[in-house]
């Protein structure tokens, strides 16, 4: 039988040698290992420095391992806002992130425009006293993506504001200047092709500074505060018994990617954007979500049918390829991921079908 393909958004198909690097972690007994083990400090650190490597992180940056995303977005709010953060909200996630500033009982504000549009940047009225903007660069619930430049420039023109970004569903593929942002995150599950249950966030000196402040004054939270993490990550430690697996696997996929060059992932998925995209822009049942091309994720690719999804999804899986519905209209939408572990022949499959 055809093993089945996920080209779901998350969790998606695991990345093709994970297997082999589970059964790695078992026979160096690694699993058994102390998390306070020079065994577990260098098998740490060499996935920081792998991840430091392919994402082109600045040596002054941190990197910390948290459980998700959703708890990235958590401790960026309550280690880098005293009360106003401003968020640029375009679909459900951006959406969480502001929710998560009101359940912190800080006092949020928010850009919103419609599912699927993208931000007039020149024309964002952000108030002056906000501490950090929020930023969810790749929408996987719309298929919306922001320009890495636009990012930038929003640092360059608020330089005394912190920028958070959320690249859950863009990592490894987005590439942005670290220097111009102060914490994003990520989660495994989608762009690394890993089993869940790993977060990472990355946190600038100026973040750093912000959690020391706050905390003078407010709760900046226990064990997961960026104080905390920071002082066990001086010794490539981490404050609880972390997953040591998960952490153990991203290394080891940072090192093949690293091997295999971030420049070629980056243009192959590229390539299969373009596939994609041309097959939905071309086939009159298709309709792409977002219209604006230069709006467009080349990572979650979102589409609309508005004669069904449901029978786009069925012959699909026929050929055991899995996709989703869409997020919010799981009728008359579908999405489909275009990861590292994604292969162009399996792209090519899909577009022979749907056609
Ligand atoms: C999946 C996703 C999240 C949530 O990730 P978890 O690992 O489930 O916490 C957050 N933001 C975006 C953009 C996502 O795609």
């Amino acid at each position: 039988m055809q093993e089945r393909r996920y080209f779901t958004p998350g969790p998606s198909e695991l990345f093709p040698t994970v297997k082999t690097y589970i059964q790695e972690a078992l026979t160096r007994n690694l699993l058994s290992q102390s998390h306070r083990s020079r065994e577990f400090q260098s098998m740490a650190e060499d996935t920081k420095t792998g991840l430091r490597a392919l994402l082109g992180i600045p040596p002054e940056h941190r990197i910390f391992f948290l459980s998700s995303a959703t708890e990235a977005m958590e401790r960026t709010i309550q280690n880098c806002v005293g009360s106003q953060s401003f968020h640029f909200v375009n679909g459900a996630f951006a959406e969480r992130f502001y929710q998560t500033a009101v359940e912190l009982n800080k006092k949020p504000r928010q850009y919103r425009v419609e599912d699927g549009q993208g931000f007039d940047f020149s024309n964002t009225d952000i108030p002056p006293e906000t501490e950090l903007l929020c930023l969810t660069q790749n929408e996987t619930s719309t298929g919306v993506a922001f320009k890495e430049a636009d990012i930038a420039d929003l640092k360059r023109r608020h330089p005394d504001m912190l920028v958070a970004v959320d690249v859950v569903s863009s990592v490894p593929y987005v590439d942005l200047n670290y220097s111009l942002t102060d914490s994003v995150f990520f989660s495994v599950q989608k762009g690394f092709g890993l089993p869940a249950g790993l977060g990472a966030v990355i946190v600038s000196p100026q973040a750093m500074e912000k959690a020391r402040m706050l905390q003078r004054s407010i709760s900046i939270g226990s064990y997961h505060s960026f104080l905390s993490l920071e002082q066990y990550d001086q010794k490539n430690q981490t404050p609880e018994t972390p997953n040591v697996l998960g952490i153990y696997l991203l290394g080891r996929v940072a090192a093949e990617m690293n091997e295999y060059g971030i420049d070629r992932i980056r243009v192959e998925t590229d390539e299969k954007a373009a596939i994609l995209y041309n097959c939905f822009d071309n086939a009159p049942r298709y309709d792409p979500a977002v219209k604006e091309r230069q709006l467009r994720s080349k990572t979650v690719i979102v589409v609309n049918v508005p004669s069904g999804a449901q029978k786009v999804i069925e012959t699909l899986g026929e050929a055991s390829i899995a996709i989703e519905g869409g997020y919010r209209d799981k009728t008359h939408q579908f999405r489909i991921a275009n990861f590292p572990a994604h292969r162009r022949m399996d792209v090519d499959l899909i577009v022979s079908l749907l056609r």
